[in-house]
């Protein structure tokens, strides 16, 4: 599909044409599209706001029942047209919607006063508390509650509901960011491409379009000024969204389409023109990620963000629970190597059992390895949880920690792993002494793997979920380019030749994919839908050609020009609209 309208939809203002927005590119892909904006997070009702003047308590109480009976049909309506964990977290909150003790609740503060709005608000809290306080399934529910109460307050007031928009016809969605809880609802078969005026490369946003392989334009500034309706070109990799575009956009868009059934297959070996091999490995977040990464071609799996199985827990899973999450992922890989990242909780992933939400720093916080500080025991039932799971299966089992930043803390994640019986540990590099000290480090575990999101976010001293700083959050940066290049070194001098991957985002660009070999980079992972692409642009360069792009990207003046310099002696790039 090239050119998608709503029908419906306000019409595009013809003066805006040809105005262009300039972001940052974070997924590939050309396609014309309307646009729907995300609606603004609903306003919290005045504290102590009351019933107005004149409104009965008995009228009151009808329009909310009514609003969330409406809540809960148009729930309902989209959980039959969603699939898979969409369908699950719409059918939840379509229930929660109209739950007869929530409305109870509300209604009684309604008779004693307040104003429909702030009664669902404060009846929602304290239902949520109540869920939160019996733990387990039930807490995890907390949630669905105050999802509820935003759409009913929505409903109430006249507002779109918050989240996602819904369209019968696919759209182009526009925001400031999008949270990782709306990602459950986001219908790729809908979503034609996303463009977010805040956020960075690094940001969720980019992780999940990647994911889903939708076109993506990040810190586009001001493009939630234009109206739900307004015809755009969006070309994810130029980072660019144009209004009302002309034949050229079009005929951009048609040969994308020819790009991606070109693109469609990757067959399942990553090496570059003569022949030297590259594994392409891939990043998942449970069993159903893996399996699609096996039908995709994946060699195996470079970064299993186990965090992922575990986002809504309230409460440690228990190591028979960690067992089933882990095993369906080694299923998918028989005699591939899987590399099991142990919990990354903190700062954009926050876990409840693990981590203390009033830090003041989240980012520099007691995040990942660290945890292990503050929370001993978490770390040694996770590894032993997955021993168990390895047991008995096919796969490689590699394990390694999130954050570690010396080398004795990497000595010390190597001892937990020999006394859980895991055999090959191993680290991220994503602060910057860490790079600095990979030769001392590779002393003590197996192999490191780069995780350029956080890696460039420190360097950089950049927060990777802003979008005012995305042009310095980018692994383009001729510092983070060094840093790595460094812990290849570090790895090579002293570090017995062990084996550096790269599992950050910076393996999905396939034009970076390049300088990664050519520093010296042995394996890399990155999202399924990225595979075929990298493989294609890995495949159009010999190592001597990759090594003298590395050479020019090192020494490049700022992150633009290395990228540019780059991507102009990549012609692969432009064939394939990359
Ligand atoms: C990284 O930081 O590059 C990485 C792979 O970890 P995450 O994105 O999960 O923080
Ligand atoms: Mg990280």
């Amino acid at each position: 599909m090239i050119v998608q309208t709503i029908s419906g939809q306000a019409s595009t203002d013809k003066a805006e044409t040809g105005r262009t927005f300039a972001g940052v590119g974070v997924s590939p892909g050309r396609i014309i599209g309307s646009i729907l904006l995300m609606p603004k997070a609903v306003r919290e009702p005045a504290v102590g706001e009351r019933l107005a003047e004149g409104t009965a308590p008995e009228d009151a109480s009808a329009a909310l029942r009514t609003a969330a009976k409406a809540v809960q049909t148009n729930l309902t309506a989209r959980s039959a047209g969603a699939s898979g964990a969409g369908r699950e977290v719409l059918e939840a909150t379509a229930l929660m919607a109209n739950d007869p003790m929530l409305v109870k609740a509300a209604v009684k503060l309604i008779t004693n006063g307040a104003s429909a709005e702030r009664a669902i608000w404060d009846a929602a809290a304290s239902v949520a508390e109540m869920l939160h306080n019996l733990g387990g399934y039930m807490a995890e529910r907390a949630t669905d509650v105050l999802d509820v109460r935003g759409r009913i307050v929505a409903e109430l007031r006249g507002v779109p509901a918050p989240g996602i928009p819904y369209s019968d016809t696919p759209f182009i969605l526009v925001g400031e960011d999008l949270a990782p809880a709306d990602t459950a609802t986001l219908d790729p078969a809908k979503v034609l491409a996303l463009v977010t005026s805040s956020g960075g490369p690094q940001s969720h946003t980019a992780i999940i379009a990647r994911a889903l392989g939708l076109p993506a334009v990040v810190a586009a500034a001001g493009v939630e000024g234009l109206h739900d309706g307004t015809l755009v070109f969006v070309d994810g990799a130029a980072g660019t969204i144009l209004v009302n575009p002309g034949a050229d956009e079009v005929a951009l868009a048609k040969a994308w389409e020819t790009t991606t059934a070109a693109l469609a297959m990757f067959d399942g070996t990553g090496r570059l023109k003569d022949g030297h091999l590259v594994p392409l490995l891939s990043n998942v977040g449970g069993a159903k990620d893996a399996v699609k990464a096996a039908a995709a071609g994946a060699q195996g799996v470079g970064l299993l963000r186990t965090e992922f199985c575990f986002l809504e827990r309230d409460t440690e899973p228990t190591i028979a629970e960690q067992v089933e999450a882990y095993r369906g992922v080694f299923d998918a890989f028989p005699g591939k190597k899987v590399v099991v990242r142990t919990l990354d909780a903190g700062a954009d992933k926050p876990l409840p059992f693990l981590t203390d939400a009033s830090e003041p720093n989240p980012a520099l916080g007691v995040r990942g390895y660290r945890t292990d500080f503050t929370s001993p025991g978490v770390l040694e039932r996770q590894l032993q949880a997955i021993a168990q799971a390895a047991d008995g299966t096919e796969a490689q089992v590699w394990v390694m920690a999130p954050m570690i930043s010396t080398a004795e803390e990497a000595e010390h994640f190597a001892g937990l792993c020999t006394a859980a019986g895991l055999t090959t540990p191993g680290v991220m590099v994503e602060v910057p002494s860490a790079a600095l000290t990979a030769a001392s480090i590779l002393e003590h575990v197996d192999f490191v793997s780069l995780g350029t999101n956080d890696l460039t976010q420190y360097a950089m001293a950049a927060d990777r979920q802003l979008g005012p700083l995305a042009d310095l959050n980018t692994p383009w940066q001729p510092a983070v380019l060094q840093l790595i290049r460094l812990t290849v070194a570090g790895s090579r001098d002293e570090g017995h030749g062990k084996p550096v991957g790269v599992c950050g985002e910076a393996a999905a660009d396939p034009a970076l994919a390049v300088v990664l070999v050519g520093l010296g980079v042995s394996t890399l992972s990155m999202t399924a839908r990225a595979l075929s692409a990298v493989a294609a642009v890995l495949a159009s360069v010999t190592l001597p050609e990759a090594q003298q792009l590395a050479a020019l990207a090192l020494t490049a003046h700022s992150a633009t020009d290395a990228r540019r310099i780059v991507r102009e002696k990549l012609p692969i790039l432009n064939t394939l609209g990359l």
